[in-house]
């Protein structure tokens, strides 16, 4: 999609720090960490939401889990204990509709969240 933010991102238009990448995902640093170790991991086709990852049943959602925990290895934060969030929709808090996890690690994270 032309005036998606995280499709900027796989398209190089906009610079990202990247972590891992496979052949359909992307991980990449937030611009805004609320952790030592906050990543993004999307999936490079445009769906908006995990409900859209989910239904296109074509084992993308498995590959974004993959790259997730990939990342908590790469940081250090697999064995300690990570958290992988989807915000879905706006009251949840999604601000931008390319799905997204969020891994984030490196510090105690309390539950729940806000
Ligand atoms: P929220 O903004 O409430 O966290 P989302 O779950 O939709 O909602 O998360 C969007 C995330 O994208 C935010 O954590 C934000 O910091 C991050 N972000 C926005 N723009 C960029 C960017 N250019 N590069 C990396 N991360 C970004």
């Amino acid at each position: 999609m032309s005036d998606c933010l995280f499709c900027k991102i796989v398209a190089k238009e906009i610079p990202a720090e990247i972590v891992y990448e496979t052949g359909r995902t992307l991980a990449f640093r937030d611009i805004n960490p609320q952790a030592p170790t906050h990543a993004l991991v999307i999936p490079k086709a445009h769906h908006a939401d995990a409900a859209a990852l989910a239904a296109a049943d074509d084992g993308l959602a498995d590959e974004v889990l993959k790259t997730a925990h990939e990342v908590a290895v790469i940081d250090g934060v697999s064995e300690g204990g990570y958290r992988i969030v989807f915000n879905t929709g706006a009251a949840a808090g999604q601000t931008v509709f390319h799905v997204h996890a969020h891994i984030l690690g490196g510090r105690d994270l309390t539950w729940p969240p806000g």
